[in-house]
């Protein structure tokens, strides 16, 4: 487990342990991080989701102008029902699955199973986490084992994971609550799903053999990865006639050993923001006994990305309301300060996006919704001082040079204790696991404005809550953290 800040080089230190050890897999969370990896080493090869590749059941004259092209490393953009992803093999349960693969066989080899094959050719295979885990869970024994297996922003696994592993059911019937409430473990709800009056409500076999096909996954699973009694979330739908039901896993760490580390020798998990070893091996489903933990240094000068850490203002749920005019007038003071320069400002909710905008009536100031988030991105790069409020920028964007000057945290950023999964931690005294979530979506913040040692960008944490959290983490705060923190002593 390496804990590297921004711009110590992660990639190149997959790399360099990848070329000792002879071959590897490198894992990714998102797609423009696996482009990069493909983009930067060309002995690195992409795996791509079944999605970007043409199912040719039953059709030889596809599969034998395809086949040359995956060859060469090329892929096409496919619409969901006519690719691998949604192919008719994905929908089997496993009695009826080896049938439709022998029958598809004879028209030629499987597309995605070309791809892994020349994928396997090459000594580093880079993958995002989403198709590598679909994969694996799906058809296991098509993967190779590798020497090392990298997991970069390994931070976002277990998210990864839990995502991935969540299935849902819908039903096509109305299903009273009574119904269904006595219903507690993984094998009451498989037996209950696998009724024959839920069956009878499908109109096809295909589509009662998908559903048959999920059942047989989620029980295949099983209650080490799902809890007991589960999470199941359930939704009546009195309009559609329609009862849906999802499981959302608990220790998507008993899951990683199987879709993921099973896979290499070797394991290494990176992220600029673990913040602690015993608590993100357990979270992850790594062995402490077995893991070193690995802390690099930042070589970004800490006088270019002070945290600043304010006083005086509660910006907790209850006191929100009446402190947001505090909250905005702080605001207002910092980007006076910060004239004609471009500032980030999260928030923890659209809504309170909206509210803190409508506050601060600067025309400098840019909020986005779920749908239009690109283009008010865009605008907000095109203009010189503006000023973007946003709840989902804490990862994944990287604003370096004069594209942000500042950065201010409105509030302690904890993930919603009403979802299921964080509801039953709580309830489990999982508050380690929660502060420690909440702690590296402050530090994630914080690497949005400093991209390398010569770029700056002041910090401001405004929730007067902030302070004492930090104390209470400052055992697993590292010090390229700590050296930057200060106590704020203007206005
Ligand atoms: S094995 Fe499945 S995905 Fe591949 S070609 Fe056949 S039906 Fe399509």
């Amino acid at each position: 487990m390496i804990s590297a800040p921004v711009g110590s080089g992660k990639s190149w230190m997959c790399k360099i342990i990848s070329d000792y050890l002879g071959d590897s897999y490198v894992l990714t969370p998102r797609i423009a991080l696996q482009r990069q990896y493909a983009d930067t080493f060309k002995d690195a090869r992409k795996l791509i989701g079944r999605k970007w590749l043409p199912c040719s059941w039953k059709d030889s004259e596809l599969n034998a102008y395809v086949t040359p092209i995956i060859e060469q490393g090329k892929f096409f953009k496919i619409e969901e029902r006519a690719s691998c992803s949604g192919a008719i093999c994905t929908k089997k349960p496993a009695a009826k699955r080896k049938k439709v693969l022998e029958e598809c066989a004879k028209y030629g080899p499987c597309p995605y199973q070309t791809l892994i094959d020349t994928a396997s050719l090459a000594p580093m295979i880079v993958a995002n986490y989403h198709s590598f885990v679909a994969q694996t869970k799906f058809r296991p024994e098509q993967f190779g084992h590798r020497k090392l297996l990298c997991i970069d922003e390994g931070h976002t696994l277990a998210g990864a994971l839990r995502g991935m592993l969540t299935v849902g059911f819908t039903i096509c019937r109305m299903v009273a609550p009574k119904e269904v409430e006595h219903l507690k473990t993984l094998q009451h709800w498989v037996h209950w799903l696998g009724r024959s009056e839920q069956l009878a409500t499908f109109d096809t076999e295909e589509a009662r053999d998908a559903y048959n096909a999920r059942i047989e996954q989620f029980e295949q699973t099983g209650e080490g990865v799902y809890g007991s009694p589960v999470i199941a979330i359930t939704n009546h739908d009195p309009e559609k006639e329609q009862f849906k039901v999802s499981f959302v896993p608990y220790n998507v760490g008993g899951a990683a050993q199987k879709l993921v580390y099973q896979f290499a020798d070797v394991v290494i998990a990176l992220s600029g923001t673990w913040h602690g070893k015993q608590i993100s091996c357990q979270e992850i489903g790594l062995d402490p006994s077995l893991t070193h933990y690995i802390e690099v240094p930042s070589d970004f000068p800490a006088e270019n990305r002070p945290v600043y850490c304010h006083q005086g203002i509660d910006l907790s749920h209850k006191n929100w309301e009446t402190n947001l005019p505090a909250l905005c007038n702080k605001i207002q003071t910092i980007m006076q300060k910060h004239k004609g320069v471009r500032g980030l400002v999260h928030a923890s909710s659209y809504n309170k996006a909206w509210q803190i905008a409508k506050e601060l009536k600067s025309r400098r100031v840019i909020v986005h919704t779920a749908e239009d988030f690109q283009d008010k991105f865009q605008e907000f790069l095109d203009t010189p001082d503006a000023v973007l409020i946003s709840p989902s920028c804490y990862e994944g964007i990287s604003l370096d040079d004069d594209k942000c000057r500042f950065n201010i945290l409105t509030t302690l950023p904890y993930p919603s204790a009403a979802e299921g999964y964080f509801q039953r931690l709580l309830a489990n005294g999982g508050w380690n696991l929660y502060n420690t979530i909440c702690m590296r979506q402050i530090g994630q913040a914080l690497g949005r404005g400093v991209r390398h040692n010569q770029d700056y960008c002041e910090n401001h944490l405004i929730d007067e809550r902030f302070m004492p959290f930090l104390k209470k983490m400052v055992k697993v705060l590292p010090g390229w953290f700590k050296e930057a923190l200060k106590v704020y002593e203007g206005e």
